[in-house]
């Protein structure tokens, strides 16, 4: 943020930065699409330049974050990702975890915090808020929070990616030799893997719309909106793919408890005005959650770090 470029990065959009570099409109268009939706799940004018670079940097660079071998897709959780929550639950003695019961209102003090769920209330020394910024932003705090994180907390929407599962019986492309990944300059889709669990009986193509593109799909009925993914996996892996066994269409913004996809990101002007009380406790009230983190920054790697640096604050504090 000291650095005297950070005002003018924070003040232009990553389409505005695309269009200055005079690169051809086909270059943009993949470099905007896969860098603001494949990594910031919107599109190229929703997120300032300093935005996406600090992103960007966060992970190392676009090789690891786009990266297959030895990157960031290369990997995934068997049976999904909630095994990565499960496993860390089961390390915890029994009754520590509270689930279904929602924090609505955090009070504070300069020393304590009582917060509030529909079956009652816990008192504590000190909270860690480890919530989306867009979530933590619905909690009704008492006092009200200072300016500056209620500015903060109002500037960071989630991302709108729009993530879809084609079900085949078989994974038909394989035999004619295509991986599954997809990257498109053009169409709804930006992204598709082969999303098939190891030994599965059936087949899944996944794909990704970012931006633009996802805002069409969600404005379409249900019909229409399966159709126009369905012809753009057509185009991609043949007709197989237009006949899915299944065919699901999930939104994560209309998701309550995550309320967007894949992670927060502050909006252009943001990081030089609001964005320095991003870690800051306010009192006995610290904040985790991968929008927090130095490093991995929107991802499972960040929030755990958070977690780290959150609980490190608050064994200091106390
Ligand atoms: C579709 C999708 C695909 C993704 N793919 C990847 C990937 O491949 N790799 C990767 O590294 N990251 C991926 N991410 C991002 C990853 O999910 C996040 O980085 C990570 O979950 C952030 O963890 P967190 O603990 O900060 O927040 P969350 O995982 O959002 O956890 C917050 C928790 O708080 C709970 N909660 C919310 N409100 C309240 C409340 N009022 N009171 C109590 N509890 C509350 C929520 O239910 C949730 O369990 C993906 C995200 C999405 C949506």
């Amino acid at each position: 943020m000291d650095r005297p470029e950070a005002l003018s990065q924070d003040g232009r959009t990553f389409a505005t930065w695309l269009a200055e570099t005079g690169a051809p409109p086909a270059a943009r268009d993949l470099v905007g699409r896969l860098v603001s939706g494949g990594l910031l799940s919107g599109g190229p004018a929703e997120n300032s330049l300093l935005e996406t670079l600090f992103y960007v940097a966060s992970a190392g660079g676009t090789g690891p974050l786009l990266g297959y071998e030895g990157g960031a897709q290369e990997t995934r959780f068997v049976g999904g990702a909630q095994h990565l929550a499960d496993r860390m639950a089961s390390a915890l003695p029994e009754g520590t975890l509270r689930l279904g019961e929602p924090v609505h209102t955090v009070e504070y003090v300069p020393d304590a915090a009582r917060v509030h769920t529909p079956r009652g209330v816990m008192d504590a020394a000190r909270v860690v808020l480890a919530v989306p910024p867009v979530l933590a932003g619905r909690l009704h705090y008492s006092p009200a929070l200072p300016p500056l994180r209620a500015g903060l907390l109002q500037r960071m929407p989630a991302g709108t990616a729009l993530k879809i599962h084609a079900v085949y019986a078989r994974p038909f492309w394989r035999a004619a030799g295509l991986s599954g990944v997809a990257q498109s300059a053009e169409g709804v889709l930006t992204e598709t893997v082969d999303n098939t669990p190891p030994g599965a009986r059936r087949a899944v193509l996944t794909g990704f719309a970012y931006g633009a593109e996802a805002a069409l799909l969600r404005r379409q009925a249900p019909g229409a909106r399966r159709r126009a993914v369905l012809d753009h996996l057509t185009a991609l892996f043949g007709p197989e793919a237009g006949e899915p066994e299944e065919f699901v269409a999930f939104d994560w913004l209309a998701e309550e408890w995550t309320r967007g996809c894949f992670s927060g990101h502050l909006v252009p002007g943001a990081w030089t005005t609001f964005g320095p009380v991003l870690r800051e406790a306010v009192g006995p009230l610290h904040w985790a959650g991968t929008e927090t983190a130095v490093h991995w920054n929107g991802y499972f790697d960040g929030a755990v770090e958070s977690g780290y640096r959150a609980a490190e604050e608050v064994r200091r504090s106390l």
